[in-house]
């Protein structure tokens, strides 16, 4: 199902990473993890990959009047479009979808990988149980180059703050599956949900499972195209 919607706004979130804002379209549904795709009616930019995307949603689902994706500016032709687009201009959006269920309640500690856009999943998460209690530890493995390219840091920064249950750990190194294999050690009856670029969820896994973390124990999502 399509739906024809409005840009509400863009903004800069970290380094060269934007959080573009559209009108959630009546009847548009969504659960938190679900990604959606984005088609512009038309390219000021070429873009050998034509005018459409899939970005995961960042807002929450019970945000009822807004829809936001996350994304680093690549320069592709589609990216320069959606940024350069005016307040108001018509987009497509295209029905909530994908199995990246995050539970609300979780009845087992959580562990979150997020590697880049890959925490735009997560922040919808965030701003979801953020009117909650949290009834198990949840911890965050955030990774990027650098603080400055740490989309939302300052969000999840005062989050921790608020809940004693969520702890929040950023890693600023090339990750390797041996780094992984170590908080799997110290964090062994979690449930594991993995989001970025390929390689980064590729050695993600391949550490957790090395160090014992059973498959289904490991809910993944590769941001294909990076
Ligand atoms: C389920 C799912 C969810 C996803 N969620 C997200 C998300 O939340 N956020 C997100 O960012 N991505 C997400 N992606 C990936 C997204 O769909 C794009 O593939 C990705 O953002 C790369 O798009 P792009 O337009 O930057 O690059 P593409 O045009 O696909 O090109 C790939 C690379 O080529 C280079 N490139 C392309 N054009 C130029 C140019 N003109 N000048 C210089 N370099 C160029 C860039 O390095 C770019 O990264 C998701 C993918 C899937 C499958």
């Amino acid at each position: 199902m399509y739906f024809e919607t409005q840009k509400i706004s863009h903004q800069l979130v970290a380094k060269n990473t934007y959080e573009v804002v559209f009108k959630r379209p009546k009847g548009f549904v969504f659960t938190v993890g679900q990604y959606t795709q984005v088609a512009l009616q038309h390219l000021i930019h070429p873009d050998p990959k034509g005018r459409s995307r899939q970005f995961s949603i960042a807002t929450s689902p019970l945000n009822l009047t807004q829809i936001a994706v996350v994304f680093r500016d690549t320069g592709s032709g589609f990216k320069r479009t959606l940024l350069e687009l005016p307040v108001g201009s018509l987009v497509t959006l295209e029905q909530g979808a994908g199995s990246f269920g995050l539970p609300i309640v979780p009845t087992k500690p959580l562990v979150l990988v997020a590697g880049g856009v890959g925490i735009a999943p997560f922040i919808s998460y965030i701003r979801t149980i953020a009117v909650t209690t949290l009834p198990q530890p949840i911890t965050l493995l955030y990774g990027n180059q650098h603080p400055e390219s740490a989309a939302y840091r300052n969000e999840i920064t005062l989050f921790a703050k608020k809940f004693q249950q969520f702890r929040l750990e950023e890693i600023y190194k090339q990750p390797t599956p041996a780094l992984f294999a170590k908080y799997a050690n110290k964090l062994h009856s979690a449930t594991w949900f993995v989001v970025g670029p390929p390689g980064m969820v590729a050695t993600t896994v391949y550490g957790l499972e090395a160090a014992g973390v059973h498959p289904n124990s490991i809910i993944k999502e590769s941001f294909d195209g990076y």
